[in-house]
């Protein structure tokens, strides 16, 4: 016998032992501003008929393997114009990865912009794809010229662009995004995350572009629980990246509750607009405290910098507030603190501990 016992552990590729695993700190008694869910719940009528139909929910059975009805249903509520196939995904992150495994092979290259949200260039590593990321502009606009070359230089199979952009809050020149969109040689996913809170959209565009996908999720609008994504575009790409997906990876209540809520997508729409109107007075109230930059935002959160971003984010933690620390992530974020948009009575306490945090 020769040579060390090798260690089960190295079985396991390099590059996935020396990633960091994706952040989710504890929550549990924090006012919970994190993470850009909604922070209202629903009105009683609709959780009653919920609960009558989770009640008679036939659980020993596997659900619908292609969702049809709950496809139906966000073909009316999201405006999903005629002739363009959905394919539904346990949470939008799922749908990132079946992009990934759809596309990658030896060289394959994933393109995003940075900063942007972390998920893309960690499933870029899982799938085996090389990651490229495109900086942003200081002021967290989109360098064209500098997209257009990188596109030229690379070659990307795979081009995702948060619209708006998480964890910077704004939305891209469009005719830029539609230049990237035509000179891309592979798919482009302009992902809508955070589009209830915004009123753009490249949903309607979809015709122009036969390698634009469109994605959405219902974790913002309300639904973070029950893990929602979906992916719009041409039949024929999607019924390709289709057969990546896990059999029934949408379960029974999932398609079951989501289906329901939004037939009556007048109450998310309504507690969106809610978000939206308070995201103003937020700012307002940001911008108005000395040492605070706050930028606007077309999402569900704020991006602000303070001095010391790194000691204000723990004092709030102790204050039982539980925001994201997004210093160090990137150079352009640099001081960043990202809050999510919460009620008027949470966004109140968070001023308050932040103010008392700052003066500390
Ligand atoms: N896209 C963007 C831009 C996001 O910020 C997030 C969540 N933070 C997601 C996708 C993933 O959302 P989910 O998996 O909950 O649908």
């Amino acid at each position: 016998m020769s040579g060390a016992t090798p260690k089960p552990e190295e079985a396991i590729r390099p590059e996935i032992r020396s990633l960091k695993g994706y952040q989710v700190p504890d929550a549990s008694g924090m006012l919970k501003l994190d993470a850009m869910e909604n922070p209202y719940r629903l009105p009683a009528e609709l959780t009653s008929e919920i609960a009558a139909r989770v009640a008679a929910a036939p659980l020993n059975r596997y659900p619908d393997a292609s969702g049809r009805e709950l496809k139906a249903q966000l073909t009316t509520t999201m405006g999903i114009p005629t002739g363009m196939q959905i394919v539904l995904g346990n949470g939008s992150d799922e749908l990132i990865q079946m992009l990934a495994l759809a596309v990658a092979r030896p060289g394959a290259v994933m393109m995003g912009l940075e900063p942007s949200f972390v998920m893309f260039s960690m499933i870029a590593k899982f799938a085996g794809m090389q990651y490229v990321g495109v900086p942003l502009n200081a002021d967290f606009t989109i360098d064209g010229e500098a997209m257009l070359a990188a596109i030229e230089r690379h070659k990307p199979a795979l081009i995702f662009i948060a619209y708006p952009n998480n964890p910077t809050g704004n939305l891209f020149d469009a005719d830029i995004i539609a230049r990237v969109i035509a000179a891309a040689p592979g798919l482009v996913v302009v992902d809508e995350a955070y589009h209830a809170f915004a009123g753009a959209s490249f949903m309607p565009r979809l015709g122009e572009f036969p390698n634009l996908l469109v994605m959405r999720t219902l974790s913002k609008l309300g639904l973070a629980g029950l893990r929602l994504g979906l992916l719009v575009g041409h039949g024929a790409v999607l019924d390709h990246v289709d057969k990546v997906r896990l059999p029934y990876n949408v379960n029974v209540l999932t398609q079951m509750v989501a289906s329901l809520v939004l037939r009556h997508g007048d109450v998310l729409q309504g507690q969106a607009q809610a978000i939206v109107s308070e995201r103003a007075s937020l700012l307002s109230r940001l911008r108005g405290m000395a040492g605070v930059k706050a930028h606007a935002s077309e999402a569900n959160f704020i991006l602000f910098s303070v001095t010391g971003a790194g000691a204000v984010y723990n004092r709030l933690k102790q204050r039982a507030v539980l925001i994201k620390n997004l210093d160090g992530a990137h150079p352009l974020l640099a001081g960043c603190l990202r809050v999510t948009v919460g009620t008027p009575v949470e966004n109140a306490q968070f001023l308050d501990a932040l103010a008392a945090s700052l003066a500390e």
